[in-house]
């Protein structure tokens, strides 16, 4: 996708959408947008990292019948809980929106759904409602799923949750330590 294309989304689901026209047409949105185009997620954003999303509009029983089904996927630059080091995460999330009226009207959508409040016009702005949900798929505890690659030098290995490295070969600089401590004849 271009970035001309990227930025005609941005700009149309940044428009606030007239909700309860989009559910009685039953309205269906999809596409991908940069993740650096989410304001509250910009510093999460990996480089060139985009967001895919689905939304699907629709009239459903009971008393708030506003409702949509919104599902997204992207890539996320973390920081590692256990390292600190940068790690991209894939995050997805799918969720069952209930659209409202007011905090009381809220408290009384379905258990499975998330309530959105609408203001008085009755719109949302589709942009700021993928960015929610994409704040909500945050991992709360980020970690590199293989054992963390770069150690700085002044934390080296004290959290115990990290094996040493066991290669002993020439280019593991500990051995090389090790080596040179041997032959400056064991002062220590
Ligand atoms: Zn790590």
């Amino acid at each position: 996708m271009s970035t001309d294309d990227s930025q005609t989304q941005v700009k149309q689901l940044s428009v606030p959408l007239d909700v309860r026209a989009a559910c009685r047409a039953g309205e269906e949105w999809g596409g991908e947008v940069p993740v650096a185009a989410l304001p509250r997620c910009r510093d999460m954003a990996p480089e060139a990292g985009r967001l895919a999303y689905r939304l699907r509009f629709f009239e459903g029983q009971g008393v708030h019948p506003l409702a949509a089904e919104l599902s997204i996927e992207a890539s996320l630059a973390l920081d590692c809980a256990r390292c600190r080091e940068t790690v991209v995460q894939s995050v997805s999330s799918r969720s069952r929106l209930s659209f409202v009226f007011s905090e009381e009207q809220a408290e009384h959508v379905e258990t499975d759904a998330e309530a959105v409040i609408l203001g008085r016009e009755g719109r949302i702005k589709l942009l700021e409602l993928i960015e929610d949900e994409l704040l909500m798929a945050v991992p709360l505890m980020p970690v590199h799923d293989r054992p963390c690659g770069v150690i700085s030098s002044d934390r080296p290995y004290e959290s115990g949750k990290i094996a040493e490295p066991v290669d002993e070969g020439e280019d593991n600089p500990f051995a090389a330590l090790a080596a040179l401590k041997k032959g400056s004849g064991g002062k220590d």
